[in-house]
């Protein structure tokens, strides 16, 4: 790494250290209670992934910069500077062992928010070119095709011709003033196409007038992920001018979680002004219609079932009581998992460490922690709210020999339950 790349890393952690990182530094009793919230730490014992030893780094360049006691130390040579190779050494700790879970921040005493600051020192972890090969590539692709996973318009439209074919359901694409402007994750064009025929029947069923953009179908935002506000804003963007140019009422984020945090949390923010539409999960979504009647559902799904809070949703979200709700429309024996709602374990694979296969072993070990909470349920599905924790869930299943428990999206189970009502047209 040149010496110009590792400047421009600490300038731009240097950048990044504002009033809240300062003050959360400053207010660090050092108690190690976050080390227990954190799932990596939880499923290993080592001591480096407690929550906020992945942020030294960036530590170090505050007491460097901004207090008195650390310049002077540095000044007389008791201090030694940040060099590229611990940033080098932390690339694993900042990636590899953070979901950006928030459960770290939910516990620690004086309130520091620690994704916030993992989030922050991943801006200098970038300039200083110290970024997974996995999540670059997802960026890149994100920005130049317009989804991490390189699907392109052509390929959601041979879904929908596909899906319009086999049914008597309807698509619109880049329809004007409507209800909804319906964003999708790549996971789910890919591996769950199911997931667009359960909103189309679902949209139907409660007469909501919907669309898909082909500008703006891709709701994650690796910008987020790696760490760019360059890229998470260009993302956002593009979803905000295509829901203020199709001038939808609302932007309905897919089950995603990640998706959810960006554009509804972050978006504002990324782009410095409110949004013109209402931002709202697909389970906020399905809990309104539901109470406004729209949601009529019959009969119960076979067995018993436990529902995986996704962590940007429950925790971070703040939506915890309307999958609660949804579930038990459709479910009769729906039992709750240990540390269920806002204290959910997170599944491992959040924040980018699904894009980043240098993270994988790590990923598999800390799975263990959502086995040891699934197997004394007896249950005989495991029901989600968010694609990418479904597939970190289909995997971590198989490494444990479990692969036989179904994973499924709550969406798709209510789509499956609707009453047929008369008259129903796309
Ligand atoms: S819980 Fe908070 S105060 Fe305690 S070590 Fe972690 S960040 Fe510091
Ligand atoms: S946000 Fe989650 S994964 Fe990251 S350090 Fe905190 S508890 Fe661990």
């Amino acid at each position: 790494m040149s010496a110009a790349s590792f400047e421009r890393g600490y300038n731009a952690l240097k950048a990044q250290i504002d009033a809240p990182i300062a003050s959360y530094f400053q207010s660090c009793v050092h108690c190690g209670i976050c080390a227990s919230a954190c799932l990596f730490y939880e499923e290993t014992k080592d001591p480096k992934y407690t929550p906020i030893h992945k942020l030294e780094p960036m530590r170090k360049v505050w007491e460097q910069e901004y207090t008195l006691w650390g310049r002077l130390m540095s000044a007389v040579g008791l201090r030694k500077k940040l060099t590229d190779d611990e940033l080098a050494e932390w690339q694993e700790l900042i990636y590899n062992s953070c979901t950006l879970c928030g459960r770290c921040s939910l516990v620690c005493p004086v309130g520091n928010d620690i994704v916030y600051m993992v989030r922050r020192i991943r801006e200098g972890m970038v300039a200083a070119g110290h970024a997974p090969e996995g999540l670059i590539g997802a960026s890149k692709r994100a920005v130049t095709i317009g989804s991490p996973m390189g699907v392109r318009l052509p390929a959601l439209e041979a879904q929908i011709k596909r899906l319009e074919k086999s049914t008597d359901l309807k698509i619109n694409m880049d329809k004007s003033d409507v209800d909804y402007l319906v964003l999708l994750s790549s996971m789910e064009i890919m591996n769950f196409p199911e997931y667009l025929e359960a909103i189309a029947r679902i949209m139907r069923h409660a007469g909501k007038s919907w669309t898909l953009s082909s500008k703006a179908f891709e709701a994650t935002n690796s910008g987020i992920q790696i760490g760019s506000f360059d890229i998470a804003k260009e993302l956002v963007s593009r979803v905000v001018n295509a829901a203020e140019e199709l001038r939808v009422k609302t932007v309905i984020s897919p089950e995603c979680g990640h998706a959810y945090t960006a554009i509804r949390w972050e978006g504002p923010n990324l782009m410095g002004r409110p949004f013109k539409f209402k931002v709202q999960h697909i389970l906020e979504v399905l809990d309104d219609l539901r109470e406004q009647g729209l949601l009529k559902t019959e009969g119960f799904a076979e067995g018993r079932m436990t529902f995986h809070d996704p962590c940007q949703l429950v925790r971070r979200g703040g939506v915890e009581e309307p999958p609660r709700r949804l579930m038990n429309m459709v479910v009769k024996d729906f039992v709750e998992m240990p540390d269920a709602g806002k204290w959910n374990w997170c599944c491992g694979g959040g924040g980018g460490v699904s894009s980043n296969e240098d993270a994988e072993e790590l990923r598999t070990k800390a799975f263990k922690i959502k086995v040891d909470q699934i197997k004394p349920l007896k249950v005989d599905k495991l029901v989600t709210a968010c694609a990418n924790c479904r597939i970190i869930f289909e995997e971590g299943l198989e490494a444990y020999q479990m692969e036989d428990l179904p994973v499924i999206g709550l969406t798709e189970m209510l789509a499956e339950h609707l009453v047929e009502t008369k008259g129903e047209s796309a």
